[in-house]
């Protein structure tokens, strides 16, 4: 006999089931219950106090798809006093940036919202694969990220944005927390927080409003509200060091069921409040290359991206 597992609010047969909570939900009431959990969030930690131009970071994967759904229901009934706006950096991975881009539009569109689209290839002349040639062949995801937050960042700045919301779910924040930890990295591991206020005119407010959901809630929130749905991965992903933690990371918390929750928690209110007040915030100024904020003499783009710039000037000017 199949026994049909009911919904904990409704009682109606249930859809999901959420593995932290111990908890079947039907698809209504996972709509509600998520809704509900993103806007604690943001309130919780005061993401959208005195925002008026919330800038979202789509890249066209489940989650962005989410947090610009969600940020859009949520502001429109709550916040009616923040605009919207959603930025989509191409990549120029063949064969993955194109379906990307596609979705982000579409998603868009639909919604309303105006979506400013920075074609890495045409803007920089390079593309992610482009660093496969470099000596971060084995990091392309660092690279990658390290180009992202950084357009971001200034495309953000550029269009009057007050704050910048990513799709940073509970995985990605405890994969990170789990190698600084081991690492020992203080100073990154005070970065990590769920809102990181802008202490500098150039650097804008970053939000991560589901960072209390893990990916697979993401996942059910994309299907239980028929959002579009990525059908390829990232060529370059395969056997990234991320990937391969956030296995291990899913193999303890199969053993450890909440293993996930329990770690971010701790850092944001044990460990978190102490490491704050050791550790100083390091003096910003602005990059002698471009002008933007940064800790050193070059910012961190700057550092990454001159060389392979460079290089790939002097391929195109051999080849005529
Ligand atoms: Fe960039 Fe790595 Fe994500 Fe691909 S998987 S888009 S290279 S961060
Ligand atoms: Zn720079």
């Amino acid at each position: 006999m199949v026994v049909i597992a009911k919904c904990r609010f409704c009682g109606g047969s249930a859809a999901y089931y959420i593995e932290h909570a111990r908890m079947h939900l039907c698809e209504n009431c996972f709509i509600e219950y998520y809704e509900r959990k993103v806007y604690k969030t943001l309130v919780k930690h005061d993401m959208l106090k005195g925002a008026r131009k919330v800038a979202v970071a789509i890249s066209g994967g489940k989650d962005s798809v989410a947090l610009l759904e969600v940020l859009h229901r949520i502001t429109s009934e709550k916040f009616p006093e923040v605009e919207l706006t959603a930025i989509h950096i191409d990549l120029g991975i063949p064969g993955y940036s194109e379906e990307c881009r596609r979705i982000s539009e579409d998603v868009c569109r639909k919604l309303g919202i105006e979506c400013h689209v920075y074609d890495l290839r045409r803007e920089e002349g390079y593309g992610i694969p482009d660093f496969q040639a470099t000596p971060f062949k084995k990091r392309i995801c660092g690279a990658c990220g390290t180009v992202k937050r950084y357009l971001m960042n200034k495309i953000a700045y550029e269009i009057g944005a007050d704050r910048l919301a990513t799709g940073h779910n509970l995985d990605d924040v405890v994969e990170v927390l789990f190698e600084l930890y081991l690492k020992g990295s203080v100073e990154e591991i005070v970065r990590m927080k769920p809102v990181s206020w802008s202490n500098h005119p150039k650097l804008i407010t970053k939000i991560k409003p589901l960072i209390e959901l893990t990916e697979r809630e993401n996942m059910y929130y994309v299907l239980a509200r028929k959002l579009p749905i990525l059908s390829t991965q990232c060529p370059l992903a395969k056997e990234s060091r991320m990937l391969r933690r956030k296995k291990l990371i899913g193999v303890i918390e199969k053993e450890i069921p909440g293993f996930k929750h329990t770690f971010y928690k701790s850092h944001l209110k044990r460990l978190l409040p102490r490491l704050e007040k050791e550790i100083k915030e390091p003096e910003i100024r602005e990059c002698s290359q471009c002008g933007m904020p940064t800790v050193g003499k070059t910012c961190s783009y700057c550092k990454l991206t001159t060389k392979l710039k460079q290089k790939l000037l002097n391929q195109t000017s051999t080849k005529y």
